[in-house]
């Protein structure tokens, strides 16, 4: 165990998984430096869907209740007919716990990449790093270091690349893979929940999937917000990130012969609020750790949103890499037991979440949901590592 007491461990990203990752490491005796190219240190205001299998974790790195006291519990995923509005199936918070002990809360990313920001940072001060994008690196029998676009350089045991769907960490370890398109762009706004159609804010969850296009929303912030993503099919556009602005007019001609209360929620969406841009896929790799470097959430499984999974993932990761971690006698140990527990799974659900973004578009297939997947069963706390 000597080696890894004192490992000393560099995350490149500061997002959900790199937090995730930082607290899971240091509540088990580690060393974490995290390293974010961002300016400021934060995540963007859109609302994501945490779900049984990441809140076990989140409940083991001691974080979630403190979520759950600030984010929506979702009364009921309703799927509704795209022009009608007909409910077609109903699946309430009472049925998901029955069946896998815990509700999915609506968050606001913000709120959980603070809550787990705030965990870090009192376990230690100092350990992040703005104004540090990754450049490149350099790996040798007893380290890695890190040069940062900054002119910085910064030495550890073990390298994380935790930087997201666009990896440049990918990138400098597998330079031939590139990702692509998914021939997908998507919307998202967030709507105050005193501008939102009744009919809408009673269903509080609804899911509409029409032919090329389906439409999602559910509350956020204890009912004050409404997220609404939109995520259409299309050959050309390819622009990503998450700050694109868009207006309501091209979002709401996107979902021409939607519900009406559907399309008056999309006219209501505030000025300035709506942001789009298009969807990356990758391939899955035949391997994520390259010595003493291995990547985790997007950066290792980058995955369409079809499931809802991706920060769930990213969260599973982190808290399994640190279990790796604690339970090994080496470095070379900790990485294969992490990628050995996680890369089967990653991959699956990546492969899955693009098969589900097939199946949800074209209205004559039947749709299987993360929780009819049994993706919210796993408990990563327990799992054999
Ligand atoms: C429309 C949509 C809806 C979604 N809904 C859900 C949902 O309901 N539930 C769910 O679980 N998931 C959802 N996801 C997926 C989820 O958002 C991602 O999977 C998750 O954010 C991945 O976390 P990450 O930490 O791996 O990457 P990111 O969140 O992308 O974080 C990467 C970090 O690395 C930093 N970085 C990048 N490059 C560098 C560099 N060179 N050097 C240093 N730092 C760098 C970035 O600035 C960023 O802070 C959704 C995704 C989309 C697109």
């Amino acid at each position: 165990m000597t080696e890894q007491v004192n490992a000393k461990v560099i995350v490149i990203g500061g997002g959900i998984g790199g937090m995730a990752t930082a607290l899971s490491l240091q509540r088990r005796g580690f060393r974490v430096h995290v390293y974010e190219r961002a300016k400021e240190i934060r995540e963007v205001g859109a609302g994501v869907v945490i779900t049984a299998n990441a809140r076990r974790a989140l409940r083991d790195l001691g974080v979630d209740e403190k979520l759950e006291a600030l984010s929506s519990t979702i009364d009921i995923f309703h799927t509704c007919h795209y022009a009608t509005g007909e409910v077609l199936r109903a699946v309430s918070k009472e049925d998901i716990s029955r069946k896998v002990g815990i509700a999915s809360l609506g968050v606001y990313r913000a709120d959980l990449h603070s809550v787990l920001m705030e965990a870090v940072l009192a376990n230690d001060p100092d350990c992040l790093h703005a104004q540090s994008e990754f450049a490149s690196l350099t790996q040798d029998a007893t380290g890695v270091t890190v040069q940062f676009v900054n002119g910085a350089s910064a030495r550890a045991d073990v390298v994380v690349g935790a930087d997201g769907n666009a990896s440049a960490v990918r990138s400098f370890l597998f330079p031939e893979e590139a990702p692509k398109f998914a021939g997908q762009i998507a919307f998202r706004s967030l709507i105050p929940m005193d501008l939102v159609p009744d009919s809408v804010r009673a269903r509080g969850s609804i899911m509409s999937a029409g032919p090329g296009r389906y439409l999602l929303s559910y509350p956020l912030r204890g009912g004050r917000l409404m997220n609404l993503i939109g995520l259409v099919q299309s050959g050309t556009w390819e622009e990503e990130g998450w700050t694109t602005p868009a207006t309501k007019e091209e979002f709401a001609q996107a979902f021409e012969g939607f519900e009406p209360d559907l399309l008056t929620l999309i006219d209501r969406i505030p000025k300035g609020e709506v942001f789009k841009w298009g969807l990356r896929d990758r391939e899955p790799l035949q391997q994520w750790t390259v010595g003493r470097v291995t990547m985790l959430g997007d950066a290792a499984h980058p995955m369409t949103p079809f499931l809802g999974q991706g920060a769930c993932m990213a969260i599973e990761d982190g808290l399994i890499l640190g279990r790796a971690f604690a339970s090994a006698s080496t470095i070379t140990e900790a990485l294969q037991r992490y990628e050995v527990a996680r890369k089967p799974r990653g991959t699956m659900v990546q492969l899955a979440s693009r098969e589900e973004g097939q199946t949800l578009q074209d209205p004559s297939k039947k749709r299987r949901t993360a929780q009819d997947r049994g993706l919210m069963d796993y408990d990563p706390v327990a799992v054999p590592v």
